[in-house]
């Protein structure tokens, strides 16, 4: 703060007296957000990465398996985040081609948190025709990468889009006797796969890690958050794009603390393994990568700490 001088204080007088004018023309409030999209290129590529919502995931003394409470309340402090909830944002993916218009992983379709589900309208101010989806590709069946297939009446959102999904994540899920086996929550989960796949199981195709799924768009397996959980490797010119889906979830907590286990994923020790090969890959190579749970627009960097890893965000550019 400078000094209070005369010359100040005759300052602070005159923005007093222009502040207490009427404004020209009163402008209502928006009250509502704007619109979340982020365009960058991989080669000739073109990605839109579009916002779906937060939520804000309650968590107790059981979320980590492998650390105690008291330390994952401080790394949430550290963050600037509720202390008994996990900060969960959901971007979208869009990947045009030139040849193709592919979607990875759906949005919450707006059964998740009411502060979820703008996928379809950030989709629609995109300037992104639904029924121009060719190809969506899931990363895993949890509830939040698959929801967005249908809408809250079991419609299809993408009506001319080919759905590829990991064969071990339908193995594993789409089996009546993991189902019966599971614990009352995650059976919620197997049922919820049910009302979205068995109705279009013929629309869907299944791949093994290792397929390519559109031209430029490479399947890498990824197991431990759930036994086929993929990542993508997107290669245009020379560019490339890693496409982390759920390896971490929220980099200030899961980046930052590579080795924690949480409650959700099925493999903990797996999906600790899992989260520190890709990541030590992509910070060794200084390779961009989107994270489905990073905040948006969600794509950045990752470097690596002393006790961890730190996440990077892309600066916003205004031109492609
Ligand atoms: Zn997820």
């Amino acid at each position: 703060m400078p000094p209070l001088t005369r010359r100040t204080i005759i300052a602070v007088s005159t923005i007093a007296a222009l502040a207490a004018r009427p404004g020209i023309a009163a402008t209502p409030p928006a009250n509502k957000q704007a619109p979340g999209i982020y365009r960058y290129r991989i080669g000739a590529f073109e990605l839109t990465a579009l916002y779906d919502g937060i939520w804000y995931r309650p968590i107790t003394d059981t979320f980590i398996r492998n650390a105690p409470f008291a330390e994952v309340e401080h790394a949430l402090a550290e963050a600037f985040m509720p202390a008994d909830k996990l900060a969960t944002p959901f971007t979208a993916l869009f990947v045009n081609t030139g040849n193709k218009l592919v979607l990875i992983d759906t949005g919450t379709g707006g059964q998740i948190a009411p502060s979820a589900g703008a996928l379809r309208e950030n989709v629609a101010a995109a300037g992104i025709d639904a029924d121009a989806v060719d190809l969506i590709v899931i990363s895993h069946f949890h509830p939040d990468h698959i929801n967005g297939i249908k809408d809250k009446d079991n419609n299809i959102v993408y009506p001319n889009a080919e759905i590829m999904v990991p064969s071990a994540e339908w193995n594993f899920w789409m089996d009546d006797a993991n189902m019966n086996a599971a614990p009352a929550d995650l059976k919620l989960t197997f049922r919820n796969q049910r009302r979205i796949f068995s109705d279009i199981a013929p629309r869907v195709a299944r791949f093994e890690p290792g397929a390519e799924v559109a031209p430029g768009i490479l399947t890498l397996a990824a197991a431990g958050h759930t036994p086929g959980h993929t990542v993508f490797a997107i290669h245009s010119g020379n560019q490339s794009l890693l496409v982390l889906g759920d390896t971490a979830q929220h980099p200030a907590v899961f980046a930052r603390h590579p080795d924690w286990q949480a409650a959700f994923d099925i493999d903990g020790a797996a999906a600790v393994a899992t989260r520190k090969k890709l990541f030590d890959r992509a910070a060794a190579d200084r390779m961009l990568v989107t994270g489905y749970h990073f905040p948006f627009p969600a794509c950045g960097h990752l470097i690596k700490t002393a006790s961890g890893y730190e996440h990077v965000p892309v600066l916003w550019q205004p031109t492609l």
